[in-house]
């Protein structure tokens, strides 16, 4: 598979495959492990009126969120903080077997995923760096000893 191609490919079939992973049932499982039913008041029959509501793992049990507010999280990310490696280990991150995953209110999981982006950018900077000074030292190497032939 070309460079390009394979680019291509990747834009294209990671939003499916992230899409399909919205019914991975680890996924449900996880979710259901986050639940609490609570009662909210009581019907004039005197029966309890009772609401499902979601803990942050982060939060813990004080504050429970509705669904809405709450996303599921990859605990250890789908994608290597140091980057995409190959489609086995891409999958195997996104269908995540029921211990990865925890529930998340939104803020604590927007503060997560900023961190680990940001690691991620830094990891690839420094490559990025790493790269640029190698090909310094082979350019200047190079340099040298064209000079060095020309001096002799
Ligand atoms: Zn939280």
């Amino acid at each position: 598979v070309s460079r390009k191609k394979a680019k291509g490919l990747h834009q294209w079939l990671i939003p499916k495959l992230r899409r399909i992973s919205m019914f991975w049932p680890q996924k449900a499982i996880a979710r259901k492990k986050s639940k609490h039913i609570i009662e909210v008041g009581k019907f004039k029959n005197g029966r309890p009126k009772l609401k499902t509501m979601y803990e942050c793992a982060m939060c813990g049990p004080d504050y429970l969120y509705e669904k809405e507010e709450t996303h599921m999280d990859h605990i250890v990310p789908v994608v290597d903080l140091s980057g995409f490696t190959n489609w086995d280990d891409y999958i195997n991150g996104l269908f995540a077997p029921v211990e990865n995953y925890q529930t998340l209110c939104i803020p604590h999981h927007e503060e997560k995923s900023k961190a680990e982006n940001k690691k991620r950018l830094t990891l690839s900077k420094n490559y990025a760096k790493m790269n640029s000074k190698y090909n310094y030292k082979r350019k200047y190497k190079r340099s040298v000893r064209k000079k060095r032939a020309r001096s002799n």
